[in-house]
């Protein structure tokens, strides 16, 4: 019976956020189309977890044919930076998504924030405090009991209006006054108690300069950029849940003053919900800790291959699907756990396994000679290119008397069920030949110099003429036209699984000292011709190996070391 392939394949889990959003779009909330957006700083470089709200926010507008905002929420001027917004939406650009013409600033909505805090003076509904951040704390007070008023919170509109102006126009002190909301002192909710709308700070901001000192706090601006850009779901990490009342709030004080966009006969009230943040083992993800390494030159730029940002992730050579797949993977719940670093990196694999070409190349190289062979002999094999895809084809590896091969794939007295290089045992070069090695040179100290051996002469391309089972293969490159190239062999930025964990130590403690190494391979010839933009190669059993796109040069790739074959890092554990 033929079967319609459609009908086989398995629809994608529809996860709460998802569900959320299609109750909506049934209910007719929407206005007929579904906005979300994604909201970064330009405070630091994007990471992994970022790249999860990105898939995430791109993907369910994607999902209801809407459309995703990039945002940027450019309203502390403390570290925001062009070079930075720059690096963003390459980013974003790079993982596959695209905004269209829906880029925005939260700069651009200042002069309306500023409106709606008059107009919220004006009514009542926020006051200009004196209190310092100090007594501040005190007058919240606790959850379990009411706060204490603060004494400016009755003071009457017109002097309240006049203070605020007074604010922008720059005649306190930074620190000296703040607006608050006025609304309840009461609350259980800390955040309801009166919360800060703007605050004075006199730096310069990155595109307006010195045209504000007073700035919006994120819990204020946040509703306001969504409602004016018409988003409809605007999802964000577990820890905004507690402000989602604070949220609504501000919405509804927009509502009231006719502020909400309309769409499709619909007034647009977005409405937010929370999800948990990615945490990945065995690294950080806060951007002021990221900034850390850069600034103290513990990594070698943002872009270090082992940070867990986007651009060092694509240095390293891991490919968009890879990241895109790993998110798809983690999937979207309010569960807070950390995802094993080992994820990533099966992912990765996962991806590169299916496209990456296949190529010869020795890391710890020890000489291996076929006495049989003349001298001057050349011999050519088929190497597959890609055994997961067949399009992929073969290619002609040239080879002679001499080779080199892993050092670790040779034993003098190995045990019994030792299937690699040693005295009197048959291996596979693999795609060449079989050989049999006879005798190894030592120099001085004992140290194996050069493996001898013999080849079935009837065995070109690895198989034996006879049939009989050769159980171990292993990898070489011809030592007469062999390019020495150099790698980086990377490895987990930190040695400790949550380098966060101690209290009592930084998180700086448990860099890993061994997290990168540099070394030289011994190549096959048409490495020397590898480029970034052909993406990661395999150097067979080694791992994946991509041109680092900085150091090389047409020529002479510099390799980074994408991931491992295999999960070393499991191994260990479970040894
Ligand atoms: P940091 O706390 O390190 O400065 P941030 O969350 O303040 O990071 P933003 O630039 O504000 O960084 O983040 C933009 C968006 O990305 C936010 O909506 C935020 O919720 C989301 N995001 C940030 N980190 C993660 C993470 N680890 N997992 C999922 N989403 C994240
Ligand atoms: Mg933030």
């Amino acid at each position: 019976m033929n079967q319609d392939p459609a009908a086989t394949t398995t629809e994608p889990q529809k996860h709460f956020l998802w569900q959320w959003i299609e109750d909506d779009v049934l209910a007719g909330r929407t206005g007929g189309r579904v906005v979300t957006r994604f909201p970064p700083e330009p405070n630091g470089y994007l990471h992994i977890g970022h790249a999860k709200a990105i898939c995430l926010d791109f993907g369910m507008a994607a999902q209801f044919g809407g459309e995703c905002h990039l945002r940027l929420d450019d309203t502390n001027p403390t570290k925001e930076s062009d070079e930075f917004a720059e690096n963003i939406k390459e980013d974003i650009r790079w993982l596959g998504f695209d905004w269209g013409e829906h880029f925005y600033s939260a700069a651009d909505y200042f002069d309306k924030m500023y409106d709606l805090a008059e107009k919220l003076v004006v009514a009542g509904k926020a006051y200009v405090c004196f209190l310092s951040q100090e007594e501040w704390k005190k007058h919240r007070g606790v959850p379990t009991e009411p706060g204490i008023p603060s004494p400016w919170r009755d003071t009457p509109p017109e002097e309240n209006l006049a203070r605020f102006r007074d604010m922008k126009a720059g005649k306190y002190a930074d620190g000296e006054c703040c607006l608050r909301a006025k609304i309840d002192m009461a609350s259980p909710n800390i955040h309801f108690r009166d919360p800060v709308l703007y605050r004075i700070n006199r730096l310069p901001h990155y595109h307006l300069g010195s045209k504000w000192c007073i700035y919006p706090m994120y819990d204020f601006a946040h509703p306001i950029e969504d409602a004016l850009e018409g988003v409809t779901h605007s999802m964000c990490t577990l820890e905004f849940e507690v402000h989602r009342p604070l949220y609504d709030w501000v919405v509804d004080r927009m509502d009231e003053m006719g502020m909400l966009v309309e769409r499709g006969g619909v007034k647009i009230r977005p409405r937010q919900r929370e999800f948990s943040r990615l945490g990945l083992s065995y690294t950080v993800m806060s951007k002021r800790k990221l900034a850390e390494l850069v600034e103290k030159g513990l990594v070698s730029g943002w872009d270090d291959p082992r940070m867990p940002t986007i651009c060092g992730l694509r240095r390293r050579g891991c490919p968009a699907s890879a990241i895109r797949a790993f998110c798809e993977g983690v999937g979207i719940t309010k569960f807070i756990s950390t995802t094993d670093a080992g994820v990533l990196e099966a992912a990765i694999r996962n991806e590169l396994n299916k496209t990456a070409s296949r190529r010869l190349a020795v890391l710890d190289p020890v000489k291996l000679v076929i006495d049989n062979l003349p001298e001057n002999a050349q011999l050519e094999c088929q190497a597959v290119n890609n055994p997961e895809d067949s399009a992929a084809g073969t290619r002609t590896v040239k080879f002679g008397r001499e080779l080199w091969v892993e050092r670790a794939d040779f034993m003098e007295n190995p045990p019994k069920k030792w299937w690699r290089l040693a005295p009197g045992r048959e291996v596979r070069l693999k795609y060449a030949c079989l050989f049999t090695c006879t005798s190894v040179e030592k120099d001085a100290d004992g140290r194996v110099v050069a493996i001898h051996g013999t080849w079935d002469e009837g065995s070109l391309g690895g198989n034996a003429p006879d049939g009989r089972v050769v159980r171990g293969t292993i990898h070489w490159v011809d030592a007469a036209s062999a390019v020495a190239l150099p790698v980086r062999l990377y490895d987990r930025l930190f040695a400790a699984e949550n380098p966060e964990g101690d209290p009592e130590r930084d998180f700086k403690e448990f860099l890993n000292p061994n997290s990168r190494k540099d070394a030289t391979a011994l190549c096959e010839p048409a490495l020397a011709a590898a480029t970034s933009a052909d993406g990661a190669v395999q150097f067979e059993r080694l791992g994946y190996f991509f041109p680092d796109p900085a150091d090389s040069r047409p020529g002479a790739p510099v390799f980074n070391r994408t991931a491992t074959l295999r999960d070393s890092w499991a191994r260990q554990a479970a040894r």
